[in-house]
């Protein structure tokens, strides 16, 4: 029978040294494995050693050229982790920090969290660990034209289709599928994120930061509040960050944080449209430091620290991997916070993500909360297969109804007792039994 602790060291063995990948295997096999201990057709078929073997991965060298003259080496890769539901989905990440064990996490992620939007989409990842901050257009542009020359053979709308994430945005994104369409003399929705002009969907770019609030709305309602009057902390001021801000000043939150990798600001007041608007403007075209908002609405900026400390309602972290320590959680919870639900992928190291399941806040893994983005690529990949374009509205009421759908799930097969759900252990099961059935259904392959 399989067992949690034999298998982690098996996944150990076999993937050493890559502690973000079994860090990933674990929050989710630690509630796979008591599930599916009466269910022996799963360890026959060795489901969950399948499950953790990418189907494949791609690695390659993208040479560019800077503005100066100098040729520089990059790696970068694609994972191709799973393709029983669908044709491989995720995004491809380009940051300093990006090596085989981020993407195997991040590709891994993917697998259940796509399988939980119901639409037909695998599990993939991919990126670089180039560095886009402080480039110019120009290098980004031959970065992107570089990566596409040797990525065009590996996707396809339906084999692989990549999407953006961090430091992938709608002017990589254009460059990316730019290169493709040239290269391949086609046009496919191969790349999602596309702008309304060729081929994107509307929605897309608030997507993932709307689903995140509609996800925390769903919640509220199980407990019978709304989000209308909540201090709300948000670290990240990227895409999600942004747009979750969004929305959530328009349900009526309070939204008083936001952070980059330099420190966060702290908003008595609350960020209004307005600022968001100028944060916008900072962040998506000046590609500015977060200090500044609090040079121009004179508030209180922390340099080098999270907005963990402060005391909120709901926490949403939209910044990245590990950004909650466990003394972080610690720090929420005896400041009262009422509800965590992550943005970002995997944001809460794996003891501060048991605190927050130990506790009696609701807490919703990003798997279920963040999946908006990736959900309305699935969207988008439809509308291009048709070649219409959806409305706004229309594009938004699915959103809404695939995030109301995810957490039903979580709900279904996260009920603990009478009124606690378990949201990471429901998102977990949810995601395996889709995945995990079709690969029964194909025998061992
Ligand atoms: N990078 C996003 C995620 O983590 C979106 C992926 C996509 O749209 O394919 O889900």
């Amino acid at each position: 029978m399989y067992d949690l602790k034999p298998f982690l060291e098996y996944v150990k063995e076999v993937n050493p040294g890559e502690e973000k990948f079994h860090q990933a295997v674990k929050e989710v096999f630690g509630d796979i494995i008591p599930y599916i201990k009466d269910k022996p057709e799963y360890e026959n078929a060795a489901i969950l050693e399948r499950l953790s073997e990418p189907d494949r991965m791609i690695r390659f060298r993208v040479t560019w050229q800077d503005d100066d003259k100098n040729i520089h080496v990059n790696r970068a890769w694609r994972v191709q982790f799973n393709n029983s539901i669908g044709p491989y989905k995720g995004g491809l990440r380009f940051h300093p920090t990006v090596n085989e064990d981020v993407l195997k996490f991040l590709g891994f992620e993917q697998i259940f969290k796509n399988a939980l939007t119901n639409l037909p989409i695998g599990g993939a990842k991919g990126g670089s660990d180039f560095d886009p901050k402080g480039k110019s257009d120009d290098e980004i542009f031959r970065f992107c034209k570089n990566l596409m020359m040797e990525l065009h053979r590996y996707i396809g709308d339906d084999t692989d289709i990549p999407a953006g994430d961090i430091g992938v945005g709608k002017r990589e994104i254009s460059y990316l599928f730019g290169q493709y369409k040239k290269l391949t003399n086609r046009f496919t929705g191969t790349i999602t994120g596309k702008d309304i002009d060729f081929g994107g969907s509307l929605i897309r770019t608030e997507a993932t930061g709307y689903g995140l609030i509609y996800f925390v709305s769903n919640m509220l309602e199980e407990k019978n509040e709304v989000l209308k009057g909540k201090k709300v902390l948000i670290s990240g001021s990227g895409n999600v960050a942004i747009y979750a801000c969004e929305k959530a000043i328009e349900l009526g939150a309070k939204v008083i944080t936001l952070s980059d990798s330099d420190g966060m600001i702290y908003d008595k007041e609350g960020v209004d449209e307005e600022k968001l608007a100028f944060v916008k403007e900072l962040k998506e075209v000046r590609r500015g430091r977060i200090r500044e908002y609090a040079e121009e609405f004179d508030c209180e900026y922390r340099e080098g620290e999270n907005p963990w400390s402060v005391k909120c309602d709901i926490a949403l972290p939209c910044a990245t991997e590990n950004e909650i320590s466990d003394e972080d959680a610690q720090k929420l919870l005896d400041n009262g916070v009422k509800l965590v639900a992550e943005g970002a992928n995997m944001p809460c190291m794996d003891k501060a993500s048991q605190l927050f399941r130990k506790s009696d806040i609701q807490y919703a893994p990003g798997k279920a909360s963040n999946a908006g983005g990736v959900a309305v690529s699935g969207l988008e990949i439809a509308q291009n297969k048709i070649r219409l374009q959806w409305t706004a509205e229309r594009v938004d009421d699915k959103l809404r109804e695939i995030m109301k759908d995810i957490h039903d799930q979580c709900k279904n097969y996260g009920t603990n007792g009478e009124d606690s759900i378990d949201y990471v252990k429901g998102a977990n099961i949810a995601g395996f039994e889709k995945v995990a059935n079709a690969m029964l259904a194909f025998g061992p392959i």
